[in-house]
């Protein structure tokens, strides 16, 4: 699989799944037929690192969809979007469990430091050397390719924690250090999700014969994965996440642009296109925050897709607009940027909660003080995150009439 960090390699791989995001889709989707496997999984779309990136949005995605089967033949799919906004919304609205999560990984990390037994089981798992052949492959699979199909995650995580017993945070910080599709809310509550802690008591436990069923189209056959834990208890927590209300930013208006802006780009939006912004900046803006995911070192094709994705989009802006592109280094203050172009207002597509928000908020806090930000939010966001209160149902009855409010019909 190409996984080049561009827009345009992002709609080349739309381009190429649209015939099989119909029916094909929902009948072959679990199926983890391996990176080598022919086809090279063209069962799944594969597009979350470009969805991730911003490199394009999840409405071009819906749209292109939906111009080629009916919202019937592509339900599936188009659930499985909204499952991505879903996460979004759900942790928009509960910025404690990253919070505390962040706190759990350092604690869990710690706890490695001081405890010698602990420790060899963890480089066990990280290594990939934990006689559980299906989950071996699976690990190198994520370091050699910063992607794993969603069934792999599932039994992975269930793995790590239910027969492996090790911390969770711990699980979830290797994906995002190595997952080309790193996010904050999917990984994390996914995380959870298997856990039983993001359904509470309702936990993910991985069975052989379901693992060896549908990775039997792998180079080398089935996958094995005895031993594994066959009654465990879901986890649970002292903690309960109680709901924020929601405090998204106000619409813009062409008023907002009237005067020289300077637009940012960042790891979750590095690019101009889906932002489709009413006017031209004067100035673009690069913020590659990556590195803050994880305490730990960020895998090769992690880092790689993540400083891809910015560099590129910086230098399309530029040429787009015909302004130049700076950068916005770490520990640098933002403020002397605008100055020195000359702009006083900054556009910033939204910053969910995760870790480009811990990395930029506080510098741009500084200057939404002072009225000098003007803040993006897409359509389809603004509309699903206040349906994600509690479980995925509340966004998924709502997608018909989420799709109308947006104008998503295929029809464009
Ligand atoms: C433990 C665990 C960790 C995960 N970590 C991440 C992560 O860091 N980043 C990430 O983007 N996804 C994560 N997922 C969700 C899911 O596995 C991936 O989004 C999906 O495998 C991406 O492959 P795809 O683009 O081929 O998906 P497709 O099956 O083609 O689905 C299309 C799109 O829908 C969204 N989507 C699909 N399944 C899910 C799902 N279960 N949850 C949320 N969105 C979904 C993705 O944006 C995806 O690109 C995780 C799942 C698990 C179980």
């Amino acid at each position: 699989m190409d996984f080049t960090p561009s827009r345009a390699r992002g709609l080349a791989r739309l381009a190429e799944f649209l015939p099989a995001a119909g029916r094909h889709y929902a009948e072959t989707r679990n199926a983890d037929d391996g990176p080598a496997a022919e086809g090279a999984r063209g069962n799944v779309s594969q597009l979350s690192p470009w969805l991730h990136a911003g490199l394009i949005g999840a409405p071009e995605v819906l749209e292109a969809v939906l111009g080629q089967h009916s919202p019937r033949a592509a339900e599936k799919f188009i659930a499985e979007v909204f499952w991505r906004l879903y996460f979004k919304g759900y942790l928009e609205q509960r910025p404690q469990i990253w919070d505390d999560y962040c706190k759990g990984r350092d604690h869990g990390l710690a706890a490695l430091e001081a405890n010698a037994g602990l420790r060899k089981a963890y480089a066990e798992a990280v290594e990939g050397r934990t006689g559980i052949a299906a989950f071996d492959v699976w690990v190198q699979e994520l370091v050699e390719t910063g992607y794993l199909h969603n069934h792999a995650r599932m039994w992975f995580a269930s793995i790590w924690i239910f027969t492996l017993k090790l911390d969770w945070r711990l699980g979830a910080d290797l994906f995002l250090r190595h997952l080309i599709d790193a996010d904050a809310a999917s990984n994390t509550l996914s995380w959870r999700w298997v856990a039983g802690l993001h359904t509470k008591g309702k936990h993910y436990l991985a069975r052989p014969e379901n693992i060896a069923r549908y990775t039997a189209g792998r180079e080398g056959g089935p996958l094995a994965a005895e031993g594994l834990a066959e009654d465990a208890e879901p986890l649970n927590e002292p903690q309960e996440y109680a709901r924020r209300l929601l405090d998204l930013p106000p619409p813009t208006s062409p008023e907002d642009f009237a005067e020289p802006f300077a637009l940012l780009l960042h790891d979750e939006a590095a690019h101009h296109a889906p932002l489709a912004l009413p006017q031209a900046p004067a100035l673009v803006i690069g913020a590659g925050r990556a590195a803050a995911r994880s305490p730990g070192a960020l895998g090769t094709h992690a880092a790689a897709f993540a400083q891809g994705a910015l560099a590129g989009g910086m230098a399309e802006a530029a040429a787009a607009f015909g302004c130049s592109a700076v950068e916005w280094s770490a520990g640098e203050p933002l403020a002397p940027l605008l100055e020195a172009a000359g702009v006083s207002r900054i556009a910033v597509p939204y910053l969910p909660a995760g870790w480009t928000r811990d990395a930029l908020a506080p510098e741009i806090a500084a200057l939404a003080s002072g009225g000098r930000v003007i803040t993006l939010l897409g359509d389809l966001d603004r509309a699903t995150w206040p349906h994600a209160k509690a479980g995925f149902f509340g966004v998924a009855k709502q997608i018909d009439a989420l799709l109308a409010t947006c104008g998503i019909s295929g029809a464009r």
